[in-house]
Formats: structure tokens, C-alpha cells, sequence
């Protein structure tokens, strides 16, 4: 027992592989295990942040003849505290009665602080009423439970009343004001405390840090840098990654990078701050490059590192290094995590490989809501629609309660589906059998359903009737449809009520000089250019990734920039030459261009994911190839696209802004209808 005592304390710096080491402990602990020994690994749970694992760990307990303690108590109270498990709380309440254990003092607070932190503020209350003599943790904990349930008002009375004001309860103040949105109040108690001369520790900058990160307030969290700067606590990694995050959240991604490159020790919550915030910033391929980055520095990843990258991976369609993390999730024994292998299903489904990601939905040992929402909105986006619908009753059965993202999953599948019935039914059960109120993404959802369906007057009719504003992306759904129903008159009226809520949306315009283009109507589609030109709007250029020996490579329209632009573009025009021998004639509509009869038959269309499918082609040799494209695909690539899946037949999987289209054999799976 001596010995395991020592093994913890030397191994519980951060960093240190804790999971593996509690292993170790337990499975030796299995043979002799009184009650200290239980208090020992409930302690080293508590002490890493393993709140879950402590409770479970508890009830084991429970379940033995051994009895819990004092000690056992203040040691599971705070995880029952950190993990909101009220339930539990009022339990180990029970037993603590039992025992008499309510007259010491340090179980009270911790009582005391579990039931203003679940939320019970009256309970609390009603204990700290009860106390003889109050700690300073009570006093606290108290204002810290009021601040926390958003009674700011009573919090700052127990703080005036409070006899001693530590750091501790000024930062119990700030920390209340700043989850609940003050950020004003909050930075106004931060620059009291510091006038009545306590110096922040390193919870009061990391309570004030996401505040001013949330709040955008770059300004006041300059500030906060200031100060951290004259009190020398740079160097706490917690506070570093604060404001590296702080920075990152504020846009000055730059500013980030600059402070975690002097960070004089990065640990796995700095590069969790830097991967993290260039997810956020949309910057993907520099998240995948800081996450190489942080192997070659030997860090550990943890849960929250993985729960950041995969995303990274998901929207890039970066597969061969989603695989690698998945491996590396696998080593660590991450997969258990319930986030990390959401986030891998995630990934799984949005690189394509859907079949990998319900094998892993399979597999997984305890599954919430969130993973049946990514697998339902999986099978979604890549046109499995059945599946879709089949794993939402699934889900119901399972006596999960479907939520809103759920709802929104279903509903996208009878649009991808075009199932205009089944759509209504879903969006009608989910208000009166589900008490799920529709939102903005569910009503988009219907209008896209209808419009795309051809019911464009009872499309328009549900607009109308929307109990919400519809916004912009609400009526560009509709503009959608009215042009492909070819509805010039609807079309016109859209677009002039859209050039009013938004002027400067350049898919508008896109939108509507596609629809004079696919009419042939070339005047109309000059005027619209021109006003696009007058009003200075440009369009966003559209893109395409494709990743090969785990690089992604990035290719724009008419992209000259590539090393291998020569290669790629003759691999087009031998394609072009194959398909015009197949019986091919590119269909030039969508490219915009009123380009001579003659010229458009050897028109090959350059569009990124054009030159992203001839550099796949050219740099493997067997396998699906697989793009992602930050706009939708148009006619013309898709029909492409499929004539180049027979002719050198290989899979082609290409991710639009709007769903996945699995080409195969002359054939999408998307039943060209998107
Ligand atoms: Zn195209
Ligand atoms: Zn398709």
C-alpha cells in the first residue's frame, strides 16, 4: 500500500499517463482493499479530474462490506460537484446523516458546495443556516453557488457579509459574473480585488480569460494580459493556454501562435489551445500541421485534442489522417471516451467512409444522443436515406429522447430523398408528440423539401406562415428551387427581396445568373455580372481538397499554381477527348460562359474539384478517390464527373457544400438529385 502511495504522488504532475497508472493501482489494489485503499484511488480519480470514473468507483465500493469514511465523503462530494450528479449527492447526504457526520465542518462545506453547484441553491442555503461556525470554502462556496445560478444580486450580499474576502471568494465574484455573461461586472470586480490589493491566482485569470474570449472583448482581455504579464504568471501553463485561446477566439490567431511559440513548456492544454484555435478560425490544415507538430514534440494527446482535430480531418476530408488518429485513439485507450468516438464517427461519415463509421457506432461501449445525431446525419448526408430513417427509430426505441439536431438529421434526409410525406410527418410528430420546438433549421429544411419537391406556391405559403423571421438562407432555399423548377417570375421576386435583407450575398447573384445561364438567356445574365461588378460583391472562389500520402492538396477554379498543373490539365483534356468518344457533349450552362457553339463541345470545365479528381487520378494508382469541394458541384462537373467513374472505373466520392454524391459506374448516388 506504502509503495502505491508513493507511485502517486510521484506520478501526479501533469502529463503523466494517468490512465494507465490508475490501471496499474487498481488491478493491484484488487487482492487487499480496505478503506483507505479505496479512499487512495478515489482521491487520484478526484486529483486528475476522473469525477465519472470516482463515482463509479464509489458505488463499486458500495457494493463491498467496506465502509466509507470522512475521508471517503470529502473526496467524493467534489466529484459529485464537478460532474452535476445531484442524485448521487443527495445519496452520499443520506449516509452522511447516518454516520453523523453533518457536525464536521469540512463535510458541510463540501455538502454544501455539491448542492450549489448542481444547481440546489436553497438546499445549500439551508446548510450554510444550519452551520455553527462557517469556513471560508462555505462562505464561497455560497457566493460562488448564487453567482453560478445567475443571482448575482444575493451573491454580492454574502460577499459583503463574507469576514474574510480571500482570493478565493473575490474570484468565486468574478468568476459568477463572468459565466453569466456580466464580462463588465466581471473585469470591474477584477480590478477591485486587485485595488484592494489580493493578486489574482491563476483560477481568477482563467475564469476572466474565456469570458473576455467569449464576449469577443479583446480589449479587456489585453488587459488581463497586462496584468498577467506584471504578475509573472505566464509561466502557469493553465493561464498561458488562456490566453492563447483568448486570443484565438478574439480572431488574433497570429497573436496565439506568437505567445505559444514563447510558452518557454508547452503542455498538452497549450497545444490544445493552438490546434483548438485553428479549428475554430476555420485555419484546418494549419490544426493538422500544430497537431504533427505536437507529436514530434513527444506531447500526449488527450480527449479534448482528439475531440479538436477530427473536426479539422471531417472538413477537409482528410481520411488517411483521420485513420492515423483513429490508431492513435486506439493506443491510448481513448476510444471509450464517448466524445473522442463521437467525433471519429464524425469524421468517418463526413470523409465518405460510412460503412467504417457505423462499425464504430457498433462497437461503441455507451452511446448519447449526439452519437446517434452524427450516424443519423451520416447516412444523411451520403444519400443513405433509409438508413437514416431506420436508425432514428432505432434510436427511439433505444428510449433515447430524439432533440433538435435529431430532428434537423431526419428532416435533411427527406430532402436529400426528395420524401415530401415523410418530411411532413416527421416535422409535424416532432412538435406534438416530442415537444421539440421547430427552429430556423427545421423550417429550412421543410422549404427546401417542398420547393425542391415542385411545390413552390406551398413552399412560399409555409415562408409566410413561419412563426419565425424567415432569414436569409430561409428564402436562397427557395431562390434554389425556383430555378430548378425554372420559375423565372418567383425567381426575380426572391432575388429582389434577398438583394434587400442582404446586398452584399454574393450567392444570390450566383444563384440568379445561374438561372438566366441555364435558360440561355445571356442578356439577363450580362445585367446581373454587371450590377455584381457596380456593387463590388465578389464571388467566393470555389474550392477543392484532396488529400494523398496524408497531405491535402489544395486546388482553386482554373488553378495554375499546383507542381503538377501540367500533368493535371492534359489528364483533363485526354479525358475530355475519351468522354467525347463515349458520345459526350458537355452541357456549358453552368459555366457561364456564352462561349461559341464550336468552342463549348471542347470546353473541359476547370473547376476545382475538376483538377482535384484529375491529381487523384494521376497520383494513385487503385482505390476511391475522394474531394471535398467548399461550394455545391454544378451540372456540368457532375455530369462529368460520372462519364470519368466509368471510364477509368474507380469510385469517386465528392463532398459538396450540401451532401455527398458516390459516383460509381456512370452513376451518382445522389439519383442526380441535389
Ligand atoms: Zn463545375
Ligand atoms: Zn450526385
Amino acid at each position: 500500500m506504502e509503495a502505491i502511495r508513493i507511485l502517486l504522488t510521484t506520478h501526479s504532475s501533469p502529463g503523466a499517463p494517468v490512465t494507465y497508472l490508475l490501471y496499474i493501482i487498481e488491478n493491484a489494489l484488487s487482492q487487499e482493499r480496505d478503506v483507505s485503499s479505496w479512499n487512495t484511488i478515489l482521491a487520484a480519480y478526484r486529483r486528475h479530474g476522473y469525477a465519472q470514473e470516482a463515482l463509479a468507483l464509489f458505488q463499486q465500493m458500495r457494493r463491498t462490506d467496506v465502509q466509507p469514511d470522512q475521508f471517503t465523503f470529502a473526496t467524493i462530494l467534489p466529484a459529485c460537484a464537478k460532474i452535476r450528479a445531484l442524485e448521487q449527492g443527495i445519496n452520499i447526504h443520506q449516509s452522511a446523516i447516518e454516520r453523523g457526520y453533518l457536525s464536521d465542518i469540512v463535510i458541510t462545506s463540501a455538502l454544501l458546495d455539491m448542492y450549489a453547484k448542481c444547481g440546489n441553491i436553497n438546499k445549500a442555503r439551508e446548510l450554510f443556516d444550519k452551520m455553527p461556525e462557517r469556513s471560508v470554502i462555505s462562505w464561497n462556496a455560497m457566493i460562488a453557488g448564487y453567482a453560478q445560478n445567475g443571482e448575482v444580486d444575493e451573491a454580492l450580499r454574502i460577499f459583503n457579509e463574507s469576514p474574510q474576502k480571500n482570493v478565493v471568494s473575490w474570484t468565486a465574484m468574478i468568476a459568477g459574473y463572468a459565466q453569466n455573461g456580466f464580462v463588465e461586472k466581471a473585469m470591474e470586480y477584477y480590478k477591485q480585488m486587485q485595488l484592494a490589493g489580493v493578486n489574482p491566482n491563476s483560477t481568477t485569470l482563467a475564469s476572466i480569460l474565456p469570458a473576455c474570449a467569449k464576449m469577443g472583448a479583446l480589449e479587456q482581455g489585453m488587459g488581463v494580459h497586462q496584468s498577467i504579464m506584471e504578475s509573472g504568471v505566464l509561466s502557469n501553463a493553465i493561464v498561458a493556454s488562456a490566453l492563447i485561446d483568448m486570443y484565438a477566439k478574439c480572431g488574433l490567431i497570429d497573436k496565439a501562435r506568437e505567445l505559444f511559440d514563447k510558452m518557454p513548456k508547452r503542455n498538452v492544454i497549450s497545444w490544445n489551445a493552438m490546434i483548438g484555435g485553428y479549428s475554430q478560425n476555420g485555419l484546418f490544415e494549419k490544426a493538422l500541421e500544430a497537431f504533427k507538430e505536437m507529436r514530434l514534440a513527444d506531447v500526449k494527446a488527450d480527449y479534448t485534442t482528439f475531440a479538436s482535430i477530427l473536426p479539422a480531418c471531417a472538413k477537409m476530408g482528410a481520411l488517411e489522417q483521420g485513420v492515423d488518429i483513429h490508431q492513435r485513439i486506439i493506443e491510448s485507450g481513448l476510444f471509450s471516451n464517448v466524445v473522442v468516438a463521437n467525433a471519429l464517427i464524425d469524421m468517418y461519415a463526413k470523409c465518405g467512409s460510412i460503412y467504417k463509421a457505423r462499425e464504430l457506432f457498433n462497437k461503441m461501449p455507451e452511446r448519447d444522443v449526439i452519437s446517434w445525431n452524427a450516424m443519423v446525419a451520416g447516412y444523411a448526408q451520403n444519400g443513405f436515406c433509409k438508413d437514416a430513417f431506420k436508425l432514428f427509430e432505432l434510436m427511439k426505441d433505444s428510449g433515447l429522447h430524439p432533440n433538435h439536431v435529431s430532428f434537423a438529421c431526419v428532416l435533411s434526409a427527406c430532402s436529400h430523398a426528395g420524401l415530401m410525406n415523410e418530411g411532413c410527418k416527421y416535422f409535424d410528430s416532432m412538435s406534438n408528440s416530442y415537444f421539440v420546438i421547430p427552429t430556423i433549421d427545421h423550417y429550412m429544411c421543410m422549404v427546401d423539401l417542398l420547393g425542391r419537391a415542385g411545390y413552390l406556391e406551398e413552399s412560399l405559403n409555409f415562408i409566410i406562415k413561419m412563426p419565425i423571421k424567415p432569414v436569409v438562407i430561409v428564402w436562397m432555399c427557395f431562390l434554389g428551387a425556383c430555378r430548378s423548377h425554372k420559375n423565372i417570375q418567383l425567381g426575380m421576386f426572391t432575388a429582389i427581396l434577398l438583394f434587400e435583407l442582404n446586398p452584399q450575398n454574393s450567392a444570390t447573384y450566383v444563384l440568379l445568373s445561374n438561372m438566366f445561364a441555364e435558360m440561355g438567356r445571356w442578356v439577363e445574365v450580362q445585367m446581373v455580372r454587371k450590377l455584381m461588378q457596380d456593387r463590388g460583391i465578389k464571388k467566393i472562389p470555389g474550392c477543392s481538397w484532396i488529400e494523398s500520402d496524408k497531405m491535402v492538396h489544395t486546388f482553386c477554379v482554373g488553378d495554375r499554381s499546383h507542381p503538377q498543373t501540367q500533368e493535371i490539365y492534359a489528364k483533363l483534356e485526354e479525358l475530355s477527348w475519351e468522354m467525347k468518344a463515349a458520345g459526350y457533349f458537355p452541357d456549358s450552362r453552368h459555366v457561364l460562359n456564352d462561349v461559341e457553339e464550336e468552342e463549348k463541345v471542347f470546353f473541359v470545365c476547370h473547376h476545382s474539384e475538376m483538377l482535384a479528381i484529375a491529381f487523384g487520378l494521376l497520383n494513385t494508382p487503385f482505390g476511391t478517390i475522394r474531394v471535398v469541394k467548399n461550394l455545391r458541384v454544378c451540372v456540368d462537373c457532375h455530369t462529368t464527373t460520372k462519364f470519368i467513374s466509368n471510364i477509368v472505373a474507380r469510385q469517386i466520392v465528392v463532398r459538396d457544400a450540401k451532401r455527398f454524391h458516390h459516383f460509381k459506374q456512370g452513376q451518382c448516388s445522389c439519383g442526380d438529385y441535389w
